[in-house]
């Protein structure tokens, strides 16, 4: 080990001189608890500072005549402010220093005469020129002179400014890694091997921290920041591919493989023919399903791409072999669904199909409860009520999650459980908004993919219109009519109750509905608060075409599907995210007929605007799950979110693609060569990486 300093990385924060205990706590609430955590405290930005300059300097410096001009800075004291009259509100100050004095003059600044006053020892910035006999700065950059020990900056230089609270400016954080910044990257241990970090022409890890403080360029910045997130997005990837390759060598599923007979009796039970990728898919899952090897699989399909086929193709194999298999969707509504029809294709047979929700009633619960753990119910529809505790499965050999992006890393590796005879499930993850595809690389990095392109036959793609509220008359109009030629609809509101300001809330909304555009037209009212019960019969009345127009909050958002209704209207569409959007319209146009969707909603903001803008332009669903992206930012990613993973320091996952992808060749290469990062080139990279994911990961048995 090298030579002891106070400055190791994961010293503490108190080993920094002039850090105690006040300090310390107001240093945690900006997540800095060590030395490591002060180096990646990263800037959020560099402003830059001019040489500091006296005034007699300035003076000597500039050129004789009226108007010359120079950037400068100058640190002094205010001795005199002056608000002239006129019709131009402005501020004379006049600064001076131990060798003359400059006046600072602020147009349209009134605000300044309070911050402002004698005495007051400021820095100014800006461009100094002769005018009428002085020297003048307008409109200058301005702060006051810190109270701490600052020393005047000789040199132009970039300057740091850090992510602050009110009780610890900028300035305070520069100074505190100033005082570590050499002995403590001095100390640092690379992680990165060399042969990585010179064919990824990257810096050493303590060049890349100096860099990234106190950069002699922004190009100096922005190389050390390339290596910093580098590093961040390899420690995930490792993460994520260490735990697979773990899990391939210690997990153990049932095999499940595939015959032709079997083949045959599961592809009678489809009222269609699969479609060429349907039956790829099933292919790919199905050479899977058939190895000890636990199957850990996404399948990616647009909304109404046909994917339960594919679920119930699978689930029907593992009740072949005599295995239990489940499938959890997002909400009670889904769930339902999926039993309605699932039950339906499966009417004659022996397999016995169980559905399980937050609303199924007690007894009936504890009924089923009993035959799952029997082993006799073989068929699983449900929501996460199926993974609590509570539920014992007999030989559960296949998960099949739907709309997965609420299930992050975590929740999936819960399903990895051992059953008593030693095995765990097959997963398959399942959805419809599509994962963008850096998320795809990252959070669900360690998934094989596989994907539904093309949409059942007889599809024509859905139109959507965004209208505005004035227009809303003309969309219930065309509802009205398409209800009379015998087709269906939504309308989807916002809130379920009134809580809300001028927001369309379900039952007010019926009831305007009602009485106005579409007197007449047969309704229902479909939302979270209503009892299963309750919904199902509205739903089952819907289905069978007792109902026209169903009025609705999301909870129709996924996977609803109706094949004869043909137009959606949206109301308030600028609240909904686009993703959700993109999500509603795929309720429609799943038959034969053309599918209107007519989005009513008035754009307050520039991102409500762009979102309606993105979701009228476009009917692909990765396009739009790009867009959203884009205009929401990896902050508010779904999934990233739900993920549990602590968020990155200085990657982005929108501005770093080709890093990442770069990362994941390197991490994917490494764990090839090292399935533990036990080799003495790792064993840096493998501390940091237990340290940071090992608990999310649930890496702890890999080491
Ligand atoms: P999603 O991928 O959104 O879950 P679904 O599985 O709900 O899509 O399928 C959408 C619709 O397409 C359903 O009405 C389903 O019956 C129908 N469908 C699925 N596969 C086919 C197929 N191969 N041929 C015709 N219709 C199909
Ligand atoms: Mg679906």
């Amino acid at each position: 080990m090298t030579s002891p300093t106070p400055f190791q990385p994961d010293a503490g924060i108190e080993v920094v001189p002039g850090v105690g205990p006040r300090l310390a706590a107001v240093l945690g609430r900006l997540d800095i608890a060590t030395v490591r955590d002060l180096l990646d405290h990263i800037p959020m930005r560099y402003e830059h500072e001019h040489a500091e300059a006296t005034i007699a300097e300035i003076e000597a410096s500039l050129p004789d005549e009226e108007g010359a001009a120079a950037n400068v800075s100058i640190r002094g004291e205010i001795a005199a402010i002056k608000v002239p009259p006129g019709r131009r509100p402005r501020i004379e100050v006049t600064l001076e220093d131990e060798t003359g004095t400059v006046q600072l003059v602020w147009f349209n600044a009134p605000w300044l005469r309070n911050k402002l006053r004698p005495g007051l020892r400021i820095v100014a910035e800006g461009r100094a020129k002769r005018w009428r006999g002085y020297l003048q700065i307008g409109n200058p950059q301005w702060r006051e002179e810190d109270d701490v020990d600052e020393t005047p900056a000789r040199d132009e230089r970039l300057r740091p400014v850090y992510p602050a609270s009110e009780d610890l400016p900028s300035r305070r954080i520069e100074e505190f890694v100033t005082r570590i910044l050499t002995p403590a990257t001095d100390v640092l241990v690379d992680p990165l091997p060399e042969t990585i970090r010179q064919s990824r022409v990257l810096n050493r890890l303590g060049e890349a921290y100096r860099g990234i403080h106190q950069p002699e360029s922004l190009r100096d910045a922005a190389n050390a920041r390339r290596r910093l997130a580098f590093d961040e997005l390899l420690l995930l990837q490792l993460g994520v591919m260490m735990k697979r390759q773990h899990l391939r060598e210690t997990m153990k599923a049932a095999p499940l493989p595939m015959s032709p007979e079997i083949e045959q009796r599961i592809l009678s039970r489809f009222p269609f023919e699969l479609t060429p990728d349907q039956r790829q898919v099933c292919h790919e899952i199905g050479a899977d399903l058939a190895r000890e090897v636990p199957t850990n699989r996404l399948l990616q399909g647009d909304v109404g791409a046909g994917k339960t086929a594919v679920a119930v193709h699978a689930m029907l194999l593992a009740a072949a072999h005599g295995h239990q298999s489940a499938i959890m969707a997002p909400t009670g509504i889904l769930a339902e669904q999926h039993h309605a029809s699932i039950s339906r294709m499966l009417e004659g047979a022996k397999v016995e199909v169980g559905l399980l929700t937050g609303s199924t009633p007690a007894r009936e619960k504890r009924e089923l409860l009993a035959r799952i753990a029997s082993g006799d119910a073989k068929l699983l529809i449900g929501t996460h009520a199926l993974l609590s505790e509570g539920t014992v499965f007999d030989d559960l050999a296949l998960v099949i999650i739907d709309e997965q992006h609420r299930f992050g890393v975590e929740q999936r590796s819960k399903l990895r459980r051992p059953n008593e005879a030693g095995r765990v499930p097959h997963v398959l993850v399942m959805t419809a908004t599509p994962i963008p595809r850096t998320l795809s690389l990252t959070v669900f990095g360690d998934l094989d993919v596989s994907v539904i392109q093309h949409l059942p036959p007889g599809r024509i793609p859905t139109v959507t219109r965004v209208v505005p509220p004035s227009k809303a008359a003309d969309v219930y109009g065309y509802l009205a009519e398409r209800v009379a030629s015998g087709e269906q609809g939504f309308v989807v509101v916002p809130a379920v109750e009134e809580s809300e300001m001028g927001l369309a809330d379900v039952e007010n909304h019926l009831k305007m509905l009602a009485a106005g555009p579409l007197s007449g037209v047969r309704l229902g009212a479909v939302h979270g608060r209503m009892s299963r019960d309750e919904r199902e019969a509205i739903m089952d009345r819907f289905r069978a075409r007792d109902i026209d127009v169903l009025v609705a909050t999301v909870v129709i958002e996924v996977g609803v599907d109706v094949p004869n209704a043909t137009v959606m209207v949206v109301e308030h569409a600028e609240r909904f995210g686009l993703a959700q959007l993109h999500q509603l319209r795929g309720r429609v146009g799943r038959g034969e007929k053309r599918g209107v969707c007519a989005l009513i909603g008035e754009p307050t903001t520039d991102e409500g605007r762009r979102r309606l803008e993105a979701i009228g332009g476009t009917n692909d669903g990765f396009e739009i799950a790009e867009l959203d992206l884009g205009i929401r930012g990896p902050g508010e990613l779904f999934g990233a979110r739900q993920s549990g993973l602590p968020p990155f320091r200085v990657a982005d996952l929108i501005k770093d693609l080709d890093l990442l992808r770069l990362a994941r060749q390197d991490a994917s290469a490494w764990i090839e060569r090292d399935h533990r990062l036990l080799g003495p080139d790792a064993v840096e990279m493998r501390r940091l990486l237990l340290d940071r994911y090992g608990a999310t990961l649930g890496l702890g048995d890999v080491g």
